[in-house]
C-alpha cells in the first residue's frame, strides 16, 4: 500500500486502493487473455463472464429481489431525470419531493415529459430537513413519485425510505440514490425503481445503475429512445448497445471488495454500513463542537456521504483549502452553488481519513479561532 492522500471529492470519488492496484495489474493482460478489458468484444466469452459476476455481486450485496432488474446503462443521473419520465410517467402525472439541488432538478427535467406536482419542498427553511413525509401532498393518480435519498450538495439524506401505500398512495417511488447506492442497505419493498451514476461509491463515471421492477418494463413513450427503454435494455441483458464495459468490470472488483469487507465484527455491506456511520458521528462531532466551523442541516437528516460545512469567518476559506491540501487533504471544496466546504466520506475513505480531518479542524481552529 502507497500513502496516497486522503480524497474528499464528491464525485468521481475515491477507489479503494486495493481495486486500482489490481485494475493496474491486469490493464496489459487480463487473466491471461491476452487482452485489457477496453479491448475485449463485449459479447466475448471473457466480458460476459464479467459483467455476470459483476450483476450477480451486486444483486447479493444489495439483496435485491428476483423481481427486479439490474440494468447496466450510460447517461449519469441527469440522463435518468429524462430517462425515468419517459419510461415510467406514461405521459401522466409525477409528484416530485424536493429535499435539495438534485431532486430540484429531477423536478424540472420531467417537466418536460409529464405533468410535474411538487408533492412538498424544503426551498423555504434553506434545506436543512427533509420534509415530514405526513405532510406530502400526494396526488391518487400519479405515475410515480421521485425522490433523492441522498442530496450531495446540501447534505441530506433520507435515513427511512417513506411508505407510500401507509400514505395512501399506489404509486411507485423512484429514489436517485446516485450518492449514496452501496452504502447501506436498501428496504426494495418501498421502492419501484432506484438510479445512480456509478463515479461515488461504485466505479469510475460513464456507468449509470438502474434497479427496476419488473412490472415497470414496457410503458416507455414512443419518442424513448430504443436504448434507453428499460424494457429493450433488460431484455438484451443491458447488451442492446455497447455497455460501458470497463466501468463494469472495474464495479465488479469493487463489488468483490466489498463482499470481503470486514470492520467490527460484521462483513459486507453491513460493514460498509457501520464503517460509514462511524465516519459520519466522529465528523458530525467534531463540526458540532467547533467554535469555527458549522453543518447547518437538521441532525436527523444528515447525510453520511456528503458533510457540508462552513467557516463561520468566511475570510479563512482559502487558508484552509491549502492547509488542507498541505495535509494531504484533498478536493474539500464545497460545490458552487452552495459554497463553503464538503467533505465527502464515500465507502472508499477509511475511518482514518476522517480521523485526519477531525485533527486538522482541530489544529486550524487552534491557531485561527
Ligand atoms: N443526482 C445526484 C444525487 C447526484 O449526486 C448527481 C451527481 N453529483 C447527479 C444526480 C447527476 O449525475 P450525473 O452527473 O451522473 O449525470
Amino acid at each position: 500500500m502507497t500513502s496516497r492522500p486522503f480524497n474528499f471529492s464528491a464525485g468521481p470519488a475515491a477507489l479503494p486502493e486495493e481495486v486500482l492496484t489490481q485494475v493496474a495489474q491486469e490493464m496489459l493482460d487480463w487473466h491471461g487473455s491476452g487482452m485489457s478489458v477496453m479491448e475485449m468484444s463485449h459479447r466475448g466469452r471473457e466480458f460476459i463472464s464479467i459483467a455476470e459476476a459483476a450483476e450477480a455481486d451486486l444483486r447479493d450485496l444489495l439483496q435485491v429481489p428476483a423481481n427486479f432488474r439490474i440494468l447496466f446503462m450510460q447517461g449519469g443521473g441527469l440522463g435518468e431525470n429524462a430517462i425515468v419520465p419517459m419510461n415510467l410517467s406514461r405521459g401522466g402525472k409525477v409528484d416530485v419531493v424536493v429535499s435539495g439541488s438534485w431532486s430540484k432538478k429531477s423536478a424540472q427535467e420531467a417537466r418536460r415529459y409529464a405533468d410535474v406536482h411538487i408533492a412538498a419542498t424544503n426551498a423555504s427553511e434553506g434545506q436543512r430537513h427533509i420534509p415530514a413525509a405526513a405532510e406530502w401532498q400526494l396526488r391518487p393518480d400519479a405515475a410515480y413519485v421521485h425522490i433523492c435519498s441522498n442530496e450531495t450538495i446540501d447534505g441530506l439524506e433520507f435515513h427511512e425510505l417513506p411508505d407510500l401505500k401507509a400514505l395512501g398512495s399506489d404509486a411507485p417511488l423512484v429514489i436517485d440514490c446516485s450518492s449514496h447506492q452501496l452504502s447501506r442497505s436498501i428496504d426494495w419493498s418501498r421502492v419501484g425503481l432506484a438510479f445512480g451514476g456509478a463515479q461515488k461509491n461504485i466505479g469510475p463515471a460513464g456507468l449509470t445503475l438502474v434497479y427496476v421492477r419488473e412490472d415497470l418494463l414496457g410503458h416507455a413513450l414512443p419518442i424513448c429512445p430504443s436504448a434507453f427503454d428499460y424494457k429493450t435494455v433488460a431484455e438484451a441483458q443491458s447488451m442492446y448497445n455497447t455497455p460501458p464495459t470497463f466501468g463494469i468490470y472495474v464495479a465488479g472488483l469493487v463489488f468483490k471488495w466489498l463482499k470481503g469487507f470486514g470492520y467490527a465484527g460484521k462483513t459486507g455491506l453491513a460493514a460498509i454500513e457501520q464503517r460509514n456511520i462511524d465516519k459520519a458521528q466522529l465528523l458530525y462531532a467534531a463540526l458540532d463542537g467547533s467554535n469555527l466551523f458549522e453543518n447547518r442541516v437538521a441532525a436527523s437528516c444528515r447525510s453520511r456521504m456528503n458533510v457540508p460545512f462552513y467557516l463561520r469567518d468566511e475570510r479563512l476559506n482559502d487558508a484552509f483549502l491549502a492547509g488542507a491540501r498541505e495535509r494531504g487533504l484533498l478536493q474539500l471544496k464545497g460545490h458552487k452553488s452552495v459554497g463553503g466546504m464538503r467533505a465527502s466520506i464515500y465507502n472508499a475513505m477509511p475511518l482514518e481519513g476522517v480521523q485526519a480531518l477531525t485533527a486538522y479542524l482541530r489544529d486550524f481552529e487552534a491557531q485561527h479561532g
